[in-house]
């Protein structure tokens, strides 16, 4: 069931029509939808049922609190990759023995953060960054629990800016040095190893890439406990693709994901650890705009809306494709038309998408873009001084503005004209 559909000719999020969130807090502006974060979680979490598995929710990809509030009510930990995440994470509900650290440039600072709040594990990318953590935490007189990421060289991901698994993108320990990093670390006082850790990248479609490295990893897992390493926890990260309603293949469910991992680990007696965050943000959020101009090309039409790439980047970023309708629906003989919708922005990446064809829209329509739930808003700048996009959550009948939109003087507060004399 979609909780963004059209019910009485209008487009509701849930029991709120968009129309009334749009009169309230202008456009553009992210709508969420409760329920759908929640339905979400639960599929996921309960394709693990039976086996010892902590789901953290990778904030990255919509860092709200608000968001992390409603995750952590049914149980989900966090995999943060900053000491502010962290911060949001701890002031969400979500408790410090259910949050993993990721990402390859943690500073000295941010451990410190992570070891004072006490999180489960460090996933480490480098030898460099495994000293710089025992450093950090003999100075703290503690131990850095610690799964080392490994890349497993196997290709996976949408698109060569979300695959992070092969041997040439920066990510995680090269496969052939895993075992000597293994060795170094368990001479290092100031850490203590409990797992190993993996993610090879973003918007997979397929089963395939997610056996090939629990495979890979399952083989290191027995080599690194007949080496003498204690490895409790197996993080396999995240990655699972969701539709965005073009045409491309159907990204597996949740439940064959879950079935896949529980008869590829059932002999590893390890704690699973999974990192999703696409899957459970991404089709939980709408963006929602105004159509400012029709504008009559030479050889084509222009929809200009008012969000742009500042406020969804991913069209920018990575070619993707975001669904876009009409907040009314269309009328019963309406016209088809072809556009190319774009943002006012001074770049000719700020594209949403081209040549698509659509029921004819008018200046002053509503329109909402589709799966934006998931790296939208955690996303956006406010490139062209454009204040960031507030965002409203859902929930029922009820809504509620979870980020302000900012004002020009609240932007231009932080900058400041130096006093040369
Ligand atoms: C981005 C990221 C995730 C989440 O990826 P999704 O594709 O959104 O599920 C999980 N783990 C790590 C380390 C990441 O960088």
């Amino acid at each position: 069931m979609r909780h963004f559909d059209y019910k009485n000719g209008e487009m509701y999020a849930e029991d709120v029509p968009l129309r009334k969130i749009a009169e309230a807090v202008g456009t553009p502006c992210y709508v969420y939808s409760t329920a759908t974060f929640e339905r979400h979680y639960r599929v996921f979490a309960d394709s693990f049922d039976g086996i010892e598995a902590l789901v953290a929710y990778s904030v990255k990809a919509n860092s709200n609190i608000a968001v992390l509030a409603t995750l952590a009510k049914l149980g989900a930990g966090a995999d943060v990759v900053s000491a502010g995440e962290l911060a949001r994470a701890l002031i969400a509900g979500i408790p410090a023995h259910k949050i993993v650290f990721s990402g390859v440039g943690k500073t000295k600072a941010e451990m410190r953060d992570a070891l004072e709040a006490g999180i489960r594990v460090f996933n480490v990318e480098s030898l460099a960054e495994l000293r710089a953590l025992n450093a950090v935490a003999l100075s703290m007189n503690t131990q850095a629990p610690v799964a080392f990421r490994v890349n497993p060289d196997v290709t996976a991901g949408g698109h060569e800016k979300i695959s992070t698994g092969k041997k040439e993108n920066k990510f995680g320990i090269a496969w052939s040095h895993a075992e000597a990093a293994y060795a170094e670390a368990a001479a290092l006082p100031g850490i203590k190893i409990v797992g190993v850790d993996v993610h090879i990248g973003s918007q997979i479609d397929q089963l395939a890439p997610f056996e090939a490295a629990i495979a890979k990893c399952g083989d290191l897992i027995k080599t690194l406990r007949q080496q003498g390493h204690t490895i409790q926890s197996f993080d396999i990260g995240g990655g699972l693709g969701i539709p965005y309603g073009d045409n491309t293949k159907a990204p597996p469910l949740p439940s064959a994901y879950g079935a896949l991992v529980k008869r590829l680990t059932a002999d590893m007696n390890v704690e699973m650890i999974f990192e999703p965050g696409r899957m459970i943000a991404g089709n939980a959020g709408i963006l929602l705009s105004e159509v400012l101009y029709v504008k009559q090309g030479e050889d084509r039409n222009f929809l200009i809306i008012d969000a742009a790439m500042n406020d969804l980047l991913r069209p920018a970023l990575y070619d993707a494709y975001h669904d876009l309708e009409g907040v009314k629906a269309p009328a019963r003989d309406f016209k088809q038309e072809t556009y190319d919708v774009v943002g006012p922005i001074c770049e000719s990446g700020d594209t949403f998408m081209k040549g698509r064809e659509m029921p004819a829209l008018e200046e002053g329509d509503l329109v909402v873009l589709h799966s934006a739930g998931a790296y939208g808003a955690a996303q956006s700048s406010q490139y062209n001084t454009r204040p960031l996009v507030p965002e409203v959550m859902v929930r029922g009948d009820k809504f509620a503005i979870i980020r302000e939109r900012p004002t020009v003087a609240d932007i231009l507060k932080t900058e400041s004209i130096p006093d040369w004399d």
